[in-house]
């Protein structure tokens, strides 16, 4: 083991990464491209071998997809990359100072490095109402016989609007069933998005057959002739399925007491370092970003983070680069496509440059002088033109010159 806490990983130590979904894989991934040659392990909770989210709100869930096409790499290819998988184990403990890692069955590790990429876990506070939540395979499988057991016609009630809620309204009414969507906010996605875009965003339910209730909270969901939700002002949506879509917390239980600073995700320096010889990538990652303490839960960051967490590991706390990434997200819903680049502020101003509020726009968001964010609702190839001038910083005006020049 290395006794300079801030060397570069040992490349012929262990390593061991935590969380075998997309941030581990492509931190692992990283750590064999970066000339890793040590001994690798894997360690993954659920009994699969990596797998892909996205589509189980969209393909899997509406019957395009099978299953398996969201395997990012199986065991076999797991193998050719030398990682040892343990699948379907926890990690129950960490020892940061000592690299010291349990897991569920008794087994101890000691580690050079360690990548913490638990990811989060659904919100469920109606569970034991039936409720429905979407996070594994497992989940949509569930998820998808309630949908086809009860379509079509039947009713599916979701909780919360946003992105993974949205989704699943947008899918299960494309399977024909009848679909309400109940959001607390007055205005869906506003404290991500702000006000005007999030009730842009918000009206494509409508415009699509599925019916949006803001400004009312689920107060509890009664058994009766199938699933009651009752609302705080009184009034009911019966049922057939309910899902819930009202957010994740990190899945960082396991971290208590391990040394490692527990806020909201784990804490990590810009360099992805949460301590000596750790570090930490995905949706449980607080990183600082443009100086805000920031946890993003998008594929992409989650994928870059991987791999700038395995580079950070390698290059060791003293010499790793900080992790400056573009944040990108996208969301599929009815025939469109939502997208967004950077990172947007609920009280930023927005300019739309690009189509309509109504159908399909480009809106850009303008923080200090700034571009902060650019959001799209299909209209791909306009917004990929902001992405440059995110990574460098650029003024507003810079993107309303190019905008203009576009159209
Ligand atoms: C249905 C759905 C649709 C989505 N669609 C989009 C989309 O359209 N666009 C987009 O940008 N993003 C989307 N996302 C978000 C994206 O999938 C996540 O940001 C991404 O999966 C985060 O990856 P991660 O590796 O950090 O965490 P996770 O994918 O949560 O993986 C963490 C893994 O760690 C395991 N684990 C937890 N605790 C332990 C432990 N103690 N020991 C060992 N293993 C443990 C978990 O079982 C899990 O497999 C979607 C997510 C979902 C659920």
């Amino acid at each position: 083991m290395n006794t300079d806490p801030g060397a570069p990983l040992d490349p012929d130590g262990t390593a061991v990464v935590v969380g075998a979904s997309l941030a581990g894989l492509r931190a692992a991934e990283g750590l064999r491209r970066g000339g890793f040659r040590g001994r690798l392990v894997l360690i993954g909770a659920e009994p699969h071998p990596p797998y892909d989210r996205p589509p189980l709100s969209k393909q899997v869930l509406a019957g395009t997809w099978e299953m398996e096409r969201t395997g990012l790499r199986d065991e076999a290819g797991l193998r050719e990359l030398g990682i040892e998988a343990a699948l379907g184990r926890r990690a129950v403990s960490l020892d940061a100072v000592a690299r010291r890692l349990e897991l569920d069955d008794g087994t101890v590790l000691a580690a050079d490095g360690v990548v913490v990429a638990t990811g989060a876990t659904p919100r469920h506070p109606f569970a034991e109402e039936g409720v429905l939540v979407l996070r594994t395979l497992e989940d949509c499988a569930s998820l998808r016989e309630a949908l086809l057991a009860a379509a079509p016609g039947g009713r599916l009630a979701v909780i919360g609007a946003g992105f993974i809620g949205s989704e699943v309204a947008a899918t299960a009414s494309g399977l024909g069933l009848s679909v309400s969507v109940v959001e607390t906010l007055p205005v869906p996605l506003s404290p991500a998005l702000g006000e005007t875009i999030g009730a842009a965003l918000g009206g494509l339910h409508g415009r699509n057959g599925v019916h949006l209730r803001t400004g009312v909270a689920v107060e509890t969901v009664k058994a009766a002739n199938g699933p009651v939700l009752e609302l705080t002002d009184g009034s009911v949506v019966p049922a057939d399925v309910v899902v819930a879509g009202i957010g994740v917390v990190p899945e960082v239980g396991w971290l208590e007491g391990s040394g490692l600073t527990l806020e909201n995700g784990v804490v990590c320096e810009g360099t992805l370092f949460a301590a000596d010889g750790v570090v930490a990538a995905g949706d449980l990652a607080r990183f600082p970003y443009r100086g805000e303490p920031v946890r993003i839960e998008h594929w992409q960051m989650a994928a870059d983070m991987g791999a700038a967490a395995a580079s950070a590991l390698l290059a060791g706390r003293a010499g790793a680069a900080p992790f400056e990434p573009v944040p990108y997200f996208w969301s599929d819903q009815y025939q469109e496509k939502i997208q967004m680049l950077g990172r947007p502020a609920p009280d930023d101003e927005v300019v739309v440059v690009d189509g309509d509020l109504e159908s399909r726009f480009v809106a850009l968001y303008r923080r200090r002088g700034e571009l902060s964010a650019a959001v799209a609702l299909s209209r791909p190839r306009q917004l990929m033109a902001y992405r440059s001038l995110l990574e460098r910083k650029a003024g507003f005006d810079e993107a309303m010159a190019l905008a203009k020049g576009a159209t």
